[in-house]
């Protein structure tokens, strides 16, 4: 008995540390000034810029930080807060719940994308954003058609129904539409959106390549959609997903969670590039969910080095990090609910529901 106690715990033990890695990441990459941070002004946003780092919790956050010499665009904002993550249905939420809470301020059902509990569908930002004559557009690294940014145009009560998400995607009206997911469209139903949109980029069949394999794709496209959008008079709603934060960690890959978090920062320090030019926009960096169970066990920032453990291949339950600066931003302090994040989005650029 003692023995098959001794061995049980041995291998809980080899279990555990087989989750445990440690990444140094080679390359650090230069962040905004704090002191040139966007103050959180009171006027109405013209422009609205919501990133959704999909699984980021706080502490893919501070693995990133410590990876990149402690420094990040993320964390130099001046307005943090956290958001409350539980669905409708789950403590821990999908990123179907998870992302219509943030795009439509309604809690649902886990699996449900742009519907309420009893499958009504409700209206999003982009499309509220929309109706005030706003360009709207959306950058992601995963298929356009995934959960996140469907949230954002389409109501399913399965996330899964891929064929209705993407004919929605067609008749969204956004302007902007660039990431994954160019085998979900027909020939037909690309051109279409193609006439729809002003820039289109569908890089990949599936998901985009993973962050090691991409290059600098997420910044600049998050660049070439602002070029695009700030042409708009009545200003703009746009939402940037780091969509494979979450696939990395959801297979406990320590070095490329901390790379795609990485490119994500860079995306958010394009952003506070342009806002610098553009004092009259809102910036609201976020997470769906805690991907994995990430826990940072050690590292050193000199030498930009982190030790993890993920305790699980599924989400958590933690609240996740918010981040804000620019027009509107003070809002956003605080511990809040996912499903209010939409309406202090709207009130800081005065659209109504
Ligand atoms: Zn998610």
């Amino acid at each position: 008995m003692k023995n098959i106690v001794l061995i049980v715990a041995l291998l809980a033990s080899c279990l555990a540390s087989c989750s445990s890695h440690t990444y140094t990441h080679a390359r650090a990459h230069e962040v905004e000034s704090p002191s040139a941070m966007p103050a959180a002004t009171k006027h109405p946003a013209r422009n609205v810029i919501l990133m959704i780092g999909d699984g980021m919790g706080a502490e893919h956050v501070w693995a990133a930080w410590l990876c990149n010499q402690g420094k990040l665009n993320i964390t130099s904002l001046p307005v943090t807060g956290f958001s409350i993550t539980t669905s409708a249905s789950h403590t821990i939420t999908d990123s179907a719940a998870g992302g219509t809470a943030i795009a439509c301020g309604c809690k649902t059902r886990n699996g449900q994308v742009g519907v309420d509990t009893h499958g009504v569908p409700v209206d999003s930002l982009a499309v509220q954003m929309q109706r005030v004559g706003k360009a709207t557009g959306i950058v992601v690294t995963k298929s356009v058609t995934d959960a996140t940014p469907a949230a954002f145009y389409a109501h399913v009560k399965r996330r899964k129904d891929t064929p209705a998400i993407a004919e929605a995607l067609v008749g969204a009206g956004f302007d902007v539409v660039a990431g994954g997911g160019a085998a979900d469209f027909s020939t037909e139903q690309k051109e279409r959106l193609q006439k729809n949109c002003r820039l289109l980029e569908l890089v990949a069949d599936g998901e985009c390549p993973p962050a090691s394999q991409r290059g600098t794709w997420l910044p600049q496209m998050v660049a070439k959609a602002l070029c695009v959008l700030e042409q708009d008079e009545q200003g703009f709603f746009l939402m940037v997903e780091g969509s494979k934060i979450d696939v990395s960690a959801h297979v406990k890959d320590l070095p490329e969670t901390v790379r795609e978090t990485l490119d994500f920062d860079q995306a958010v320090g394009v952003v506070l590039q342009w806002m610098r030019k553009h004092p009259d926009t809102l910036l609201v960096v976020t997470a769906d969910h805690q991907t994995g169970g990430l826990s940072i066990l050690g590292g050193d920032k000199e030498k930009g080095t982190v030790k993890g453990h993920f305790s699980t291949f599924d989400h958590s339950g933690v609240a996740v990090p918010v981040y804000a600066c620019g027009a509107g931003a003070g809002v956003f302090a605080g511990v809040q609910e996912n499903a209010g994040l939409a309406a202090k989005i709207r009130a800081a650029a005065a659209v109504r529901p």
